[in-house]
């Protein structure tokens, strides 16, 4: 039951049935941590595995890939690590010789920005499949390798290895996050000679990567003229062109097409508001706000993400609840006077939203989710170890050069996970060359 319950995404259901079982076996622990783990409730479903653990249950492939997934999905790379070890050590008598887990494993150190060590696993692997090559494409496309990602996929199909619909999504990925337009539309048409029809998602990918480019056009007409119906993720990920671009004319028939098709998204008015103030008209501004505010639809909340000491610490923009709240504040006022000093001035075309005036702008922007988790790394991050963070939205443009500058001030290397890819800050630039 609790199985049945986690599949179909009752979380709620799930943990009552598993509360009240008098005795537990490794299965219904396995279907638990299962269950948090298709929720989305990641932190959770660690501490399920923690308990498991202390019980003295002995883990099989299946609870340690859905751990694995957890610690992906978290950036949790020492919890991560401490699997793979236990992988080593425990149970498998050297290496995880099985290719679900070496793909999970993969995965995980891609999604936690590990590379080097998601390279060493992958390169041990003895009998990988196409999902493991996925795994690795994928993360190398989503660290800013593009490159590297297409070398490999040429790799994998002169071994031999057939690619499957998800090796385009990845490779399409790797063309979107270095820009490269012409060979994304030739592998995009190659797709047929390996047998595959260009899914919606595929479609997604080849606009992402012309609207990002700057075709935002042509990536609406390949919206419309696909063969299937658009999604609201596609559209979304062309307003962010049409944002990047600040193209009013296409930015605002996406805009309102997005939410016609999600009116309980706020964030969808949000980025037609502000694409409407940028460019002056106000009018048009106020009239989304009003409609928003009427509909009742509610912004995304940013979070971010921390582990440090085997714990996740959770920020929210703005929160106040973490125990080193003061420290953390304090040292973010310490930052900004920094870099007002060196000739910092903050962008807030990106948050006209949120606030009425140029003054209280620049006080929300200072607290976005991966400032609060920034400083909770320096303060409690020995320096020389890099400060991992993970993000649920896309990282916005001032906290974007505010990370560049405090990896330059402090000597840090800062990796950021946003919801698209990942920002290496190091010296004062990031991975990314501003792209994203
Ligand atoms: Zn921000
Ligand atoms: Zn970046």
């Amino acid at each position: 039951m609790v199985s049945g319950y986690g599949k179909g995404g009752d979380l709620v259901a799930a943990r009552e049935v598993f509360g009240r079982m008098p005795e537990r076996n490794l299965v219904s622990w396995s279907a638990m941590v299962d269950a948090c783990v298709r929720a989305g409730e990641f932190g959770e479903a660690l501490r399920v595995f923690d308990r498991m653990m202390t019980e003295r249950f002995r883990p099989d492939v299946v609870v340690l890939v859905s751990a694995l997934k957890a610690c992906a999905h978290l950036g949790a790379v020492e919890r991560g690590r401490w699997v793979h070890g236990y992988l080593e050590t425990e149970s498998f008598g050297g290496r995880p010789a099985n290719v679900l887990l070496e793909t999970a494993l993969v995965d995980m150190y891609c999604k936690c920005g590990c590379l080097e060590e998601a390279w060493r696993v992958f390169h041990g692997v003895q009998q990988g499949d196409v999902v493991l090559w996925n795994a690795m494409i994928g993360g190398l496309a989503m660290n800013g390798y593009g490159q590297r990602a297409l070398e490999l996929f040429r790799k994998m199909v002169h071994k031999g290895f057939m690619p499957n619909e998800s090796t385009f999504i990845v490779v399409l990925c790797a063309c979107t996050h270095t820009g490269r337009v012409d060979e994304g539309k030739e592998i995009f048409d190659s797709m047929q000679n390996y047998g595959i029809k260009p899914q919606r998602e595929h479609y997604g990918c080849l606009a992402d990567l012309l609207g990002r480019a700057g075709c935002v056009e042509e990536a609406e007409a390949l919206l419309l003229d696909m063969p299937m119906e658009p999604q609201a993720s596609q559209w979304g990920a062309l307003m962010s062109s049409c944002q990047m671009h600040n193209d009013i004319n296409v930015g605002e028939r996406v805009g309102k097409r997005l939410i016609e098709l999600e009116p309980d998204d706020g964030g969808r008015y949000v980025v037609l508001f502000n694409l409407y103030a940028i460019n002056g008209r106000w009018e048009e501004a106020r009239a989304i706000r009003q409609m928003m505010e009427e509909r009742g639809a509610k912004k995304e909340t940013g979070l971010s993400f921390i582990e440090w000491n085997g714990l996740v610490h959770e920020f929210m923009s703005g929160d106040t609840r973490h125990p080193q709240t003061r420290k953390i504040y304090a040292l973010l006022e310490d930052i900004e006077r920094r870099l007002q000093l060196i000739g910092y001035v903050k962008d807030t075309s990106q948050v006209i939203m949120d606030m009425d005036d140029e003054e209280d702008k620049g006080i929300t922007i200072s607290y976005h989710s991966e400032r609060l988790a920034l400083a909770f790394g320096i303060l409690n991050i020995p320096q020389g170890i890099p400060i991992r963070i993970v993000k649920n939205l896309r990282v916005c443009r001032d906290c974007h050069v505010h990370s560049k500058l405090v990896s330059k001030i402090y000597q840090r290397e800062i990796i950021v996970r946003d919801r698209h890819r990942f920002h290496v800050f190091c010296d004062g630039v990031c991975s990314c060359n501003d792209y994203w």
